[in-house]
């Protein structure tokens, strides 16, 4: 069908035809940042901890992930045997998680090793490809999100491990500073695989990647909306710089940052520091409020699944299922690769659920 052609309406009512006639066989994910003819569409939505675990637990043959390509990949890692995934773009990648490399990664852990006075395990972010999620699986490292990475570095810290997170610098200092690292306890790994800071005293080395989007908030955000309402409530993502995570009144994850601002009196008047989709979701959500967004940055990574992708991968469902047509956009992840990613995503959800 030509999706392009039919109206959003027309594409909505085609999506839940389908779904309907393959009744529980397909399900929904959609990321926070999705837009709201997404996340309306979606059986599941959250941030990408939640989005792992409830991916793992889901029945359905089919899982279509609305999200960026690592998330669709991490999906594919937990799937059910009989389990398959569609990505509806797979151009929709992460520039972040394109920040590092498998093989950037054996170079650095492999310096810090001879460096380091303790033994290195490796964390990386939920925002990475599949081969670092199996890079820190083999190492005896895991996965991490921003709701967990302070549990998740704790834990290898008090195991008597220093730390190599990566790919987001930011989240990695953030995530120091709450754990109550010195500076002189955190060493940067710059892309040219030189160190800024001291080995042998360093708790946690950083990869020095950043999440454009969030990135681009500043201190004078922060100064200008507290002056145009000076009672308002800055809270932001902690993969933002750890100047305008101190110049706000509280940072967290999208989950933490959906849970504190839904459950705030409504006379709370709230700036919030991250996707624009998630925010004026948010906004809409709780009419009762004042939500304004910190600045308006948007994921175009995000905004490359939409409906007319997303009707195409349901469509191809259709498909196989009638004449046994191949699967649109289907996610394969290597097996040299799967096992060890496994290892490293469920190492994550043991710690965090212990
Ligand atoms: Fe990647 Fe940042 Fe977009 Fe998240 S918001 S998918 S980290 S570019």
């Amino acid at each position: 069908m030509n999706f392009k052609d039919m109206t959003k309406q027309e594409i909505i009512d085609y999506i839940n035809g389908i779904r309907k006639k393959y009744d529980g066989k397909i399900a929904i994910p959609a990321h926070h940042y999705q837009n709201s003819d997404l996340v309306d569409l979606s059986d599941l939505v959250g941030d990408s901890y939640k989005l792992a675990v409830e991916c793992a637990k889901l029945s359905a043959e089919f899982v279509v992930f609305c999200g960026v390509r690592f998330m669709a990949e991490g999906a594919a890692v937990l799937a059910k045997e009989n389990q398959r995934v569609l990505h509806p773009d797979p151009n929709a990648g992460c520039p972040m998680a394109d920040m590092i490399s498998e093989e950037e990664a054996k170079i650095a852990f492999d310096k810090i090793s001879k460096l380091s006075t303790k033994p290195i395990a490796p964390v990386v972010y939920m925002n990475s490809y599949v081969d670092m999620k199996a890079f820190c699986g083999e190492k005896g490292g895991t996965v991490c999100t921003s709701s967990n990475s302070k549990k998740i570095v704790k834990y290898y810290l008090d195991s008597g491990f220093n730390v190599f997170f990566s790919p987001d610098h930011k989240l990695g200092i953030n995530t120091a500073k709450e754990l109550g690292l010195q500076d002189d306890e955190i060493c940067k790994i710059k892309r040219d695989l030189s160190l800024e800071g001291n080995p042998a005293t360093a708790r946690m080395f950083l990869w020095d990647g950043f999440c454009h989007v969030h990135v681009d908030f500043s201190i004078e955000d922060v100064a200008n909306i507290r002056e145009k309402y000076p009672e308002i409530k800055v809270i932001v993502h902690p993969e933002c710089l750890k100047e305008v995570v101190n110049a706000s009144d509280s940072s967290g994850s999208t989950q933490k940052i959906y849970n504190e601002v839904t459950n705030s009196p409504d006379d709370v008047k709230w700036a919030i520091g991250t996707e624009i989709n998630f925010v004026q979701r948010l906004a809409d959500n709780n009419p009762n409020k004042m939500i304004v967004p910190l600045r308006e940055n948007k994921c175009y990574n995000m905004a490359k699944i939409n409906l007319v992708n997303l009707a195409e991968a349901i469509e191809s469902i259709d498909k196989y299922y009638m004449n046994g047509e191949e699967l649109k956009n289907e996610v394969f992840v290597e097996e040299e690769y799967r096992e060890n990613a496994r290892i490293a995503l469920k190492k994550m959800i043991e710690i965090v659920e212990s």
